[in-house]
């Protein structure tokens, strides 16, 4: 059994009970809630149900960001070098990179309940409602955590990559893939060179400008990193990165652009306050 701790004082929970908090999490649709009470992190309730638009109004969400099946087996395939014991996915959205790993347990958090029903059609897992900055699992938990996308997303990237950190074992990895920000004109020469030139994609292309038309997906939070600013947050957190994977120096690697970035990390044996 998954043991969830109390996201703010990290006891044990009861039940879905934080005794120390005097505090009973509920459930939505069989699936714990277990964010917040912390007053920094209020806004993530309306998080809650603007993810949950997304994700009832769309499907296959992230396909048109990158989310490839191309794409899917090549990260999968960074997550099986490590032959995980106990896989987190941060922001596991509709469960397709899950599904698509082995590993002894498989865990994920959402902030949308709606995506989670989606990963339990796709995979076995244990799910809840959480916030990456303040998680609800015991420290050293984890022997391997991977976010997609989703750290450009956190409200807060310093406490999501420190509490990242300290649900990993010592040793334990962080995969981690950001989208570097672009300009308005690096975005339209991005999708040209991702829909047109070289190869053209015609079917991808109708599809992402038809969702731009009908239903546009606007993230509530967006993170301006560059590439080293990201490297930074994650060394500055407790992680040594031990390789940085891109379009130049992985080619044959199916990303959709130059901008986006994967960094294998490990975690520190001893971190810093
Ligand atoms: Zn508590």
């Amino acid at each position: 059994m998954t043991s969830y701790v109390c996201p703010d004082c990290k006891t044990p929970l009861v039940d879905l009970h934080c005794a120390p908090c005097a505090h009973q999490f509920a459930r939505s649709r069989g699936f714990p809630v277990l964010l917040p009470n912390d007053a920094r992190f209020q806004s993530s309730r309306k998080l809650v149900e603007t993810y949950d638009s997304i994700y009832a109004e769309h499907t296959n969400v992230w396909e048109n960001q990158g989310r490839t099946p191309e794409f899917i087996r090549f990260f999968a395939g960074l997550l099986a070098r490590f032959s995980p014991r106990r896989l987190l996915e941060v922001g596991c959205g509709e469960g397709v990179l899950l599904a698509a790993v082995a590993a002894g347990e498989k865990h994920g958090t959402e902030l949308s309940v709606q995506a989670l029903e989606k990963t339990l059609k796709q995979t076995p897992a244990r799910l809840a409602i959480a916030l990456g900055e303040l998680l609800p699992f015991p420290d050293k938990h984890f022997d391997l955590v991977a976010s997609v996308g989703v750290m450009e997303h956190f409200i807060d990237d310093h406490a999501a990559s420190r509490e990242i950190c300290r649900v990993l074992e010592d040793g334990g990895h962080y995969v981690v893939l950001i989208h570097e920000h672009l300009t308005a004109w690096q975005s339209l020469r991005q999708k040209t060179s991702e829909y047109l030139f070289p190869r053209p994609h015609p079917i991808r292309l109708a599809r992402w400008l038809l969702g731009k038309i009908h239903k546009p997906i606007r993230q509530p939070v967006q993170n301006k990193f560059t590439a080293a600013g990201a490297k930074a947050c994650l060394e500055k957190s407790g992680f040594i990165v031990s390789e940085v994977i891109h379009r130049e120096n992985t080619p044959e690697a199916p990303l959709i652009g130059p901008h986006v970035i994967i960094y294998v990390c490990r975690k520190a044996a001893v971190v810093s306050p």
